[in-house]
């Protein structure tokens, strides 16, 4: 699950990391009142406006934008609010600002230059180790980095039983070119959202700016940070900070059904259960001339529910030419889901698209039968190969 950036920053806090303060507005009167909020606390005469999106790259694509007054305040988050925000991780058709984070203007003039870096913390699986990845060059995309000067990332392993050594910590500073108050606030920074991490259990953090500022404080600037949805059942206080704006439509309806579903760009909405099953499915698709519309994988318990639901949502797709629902009765019983196809079929109503169905394993005769007396205009099959060309006839056709 991701987070807002204002979310992240709100943890980041509460695990004592300084932050750039900020206040997040839905409309720019709120956002004036926050700004003059930051003045009267923290004296910001400039103030950074920011678009809430679950994406990076707002930067590049308009969505952070420096405020000279609480006039600038208003005109950029008038225009900012309610835009469709382009970014290069958006995708073309960009993603609309619900809310805009007003923060304190941190880039100020002072006795020393401000330093940009990237810090990012993130499991290797393959060591079993977390990993702090960072760079003097931050700013800018790591990807970019990693292209341009690789050998100026850097990486500390961190055993979990162990946690964050000192040592670590002021390996990081130090690689970071740091030195005196500066070197101290980014020890104390690294150990901050290393607690962050694992309290949170995280997958991901990523802090793109950290800043260290004129006057030698280290701040974070952004935050992404992607929690272990396998963990959230001991998080309440974290699910509340789901954004359901912020997720495709789709996804969460098939997520409130327990459907590991992926949308694709062909014309066969298939419906599996078993990923193992799913991938051969579209093979055969494939093979037979079409494209798969979805990876769609019912999961082992497959109900009546589960398969109407799986039908609405590949339904939902214009592009579907024919649904193709493959079942291995391993555990669960054929006969049992063809009751439970013929009655999503009955509660739908008119289904626009053939429907293929092959059911194979425990009781698949007596589900066929079920299928073939039903009165409906299924297509059965039992071998896999004779429904792909039942799938092949129907795009021929
Ligand atoms: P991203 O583009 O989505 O990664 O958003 P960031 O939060 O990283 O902001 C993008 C850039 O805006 C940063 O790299 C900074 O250069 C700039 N920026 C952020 N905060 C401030 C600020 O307080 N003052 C100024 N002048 N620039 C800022
Ligand atoms: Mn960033």
């Amino acid at each position: 699950m991701n987070v807002h950036e204002f979310q992240g920053k709100s943890l980041l806090k509460a695990y004592n990391v300084d932050i750039q303060e900020g206040f997040v507005a839905e409309t720019p009167e709120q956002a004036v009142t926050v700004a003059g909020q930051l003045h009267d606390k923290l004296g910001s005469e400039f103030f950074v406006i920011k678009a809430q999106i679950h994406a990076g790259g707002r930067g590049k694509g308009g969505g952070v934008k420096l405020a000279k007054s609480l006039g600038d305040v208003s005109s950029i988050s008038s225009h900012m609010l309610g835009m469709q925000l382009i970014t290069p991780q958006t995708g073309p058709e960009g993603k609309k600002v619900n809310k805009v984070l007003v923060a304190q203007d941190v880039y100020y003039k002072g006795e020393s230059e401000t330093e940009e870096f990237y810090i990012s913390i993130l499991l290797n699986r393959d060591k079993g180790r977390f990993i702090i990845m960072y760079s003097p060059e931050g700013g800018m995309s790591i990807e970019e980095v990693a292209e341009k000067s690789p050998e100026l990332i850097f990486t500390e392993e961190i055993d979990p039983g162990m946690g964050l050594q000192l040592f670590q910590s002021r390996n990081i500073a130090f690689k970071l070119g740091l030195t005196g108050i500066a070197f101290k606030n980014m020890q104390k920074f690294i150990s901050g959202i290393y607690d962050t991490f694992i309290g949170c259990d995280a997958q991901l953090l990523e802090i793109n700016p950290v800043l260290k500022t004129s006057d030698n404080r280290v701040l974070a600037v952004d935050c992404k940070l992607v929690l272990d949805d396998n963990a959230l059942f001991r998080h309440s206080e974290l699910l509340a900070m789901r954004d359901l704006n912020e997720e495709d439509p789709v996804d969460v309806e098939a997520g409130n059904h327990n459907l590991n579903f992926v949308k694709l760009d062909g014309n066969v909405g298939c419906m599996v259960n078993g990923a193992g099953l799913a991938m051969a499915t579209m093979d055969i698709i494939k093979l037979s001339g079409g494209a798969p519309a979805n990876f769609l994988d019912v999961g082992g318990g497959a109900s009546s529910k589960t398969v109407e639901a799986g039908f609405r949502i590949i339904l939902k797709d214009p592009a579907v030419k024919a649904i193709l629902i493959n079942i291995f009765g391993g555990i669960v019983r054929c006969d049992r889901v063809a009751n439970g196809v013929v009655e999503a079929y009955k509660s739908i109503g008119k289904i626009r698209v053939p429907v293929i169905v092959r059911l194979q394993g425990t009781n698949a005769e007596e589900a066929k039968k079920i299928i073939d007396n039903s009165g409906l205009a299924v297509f059965s099959a039992i071998s896999f190969r004779e429904a792909a060309e039942l799938v092949a006839d129907i795009l021929n056709k």
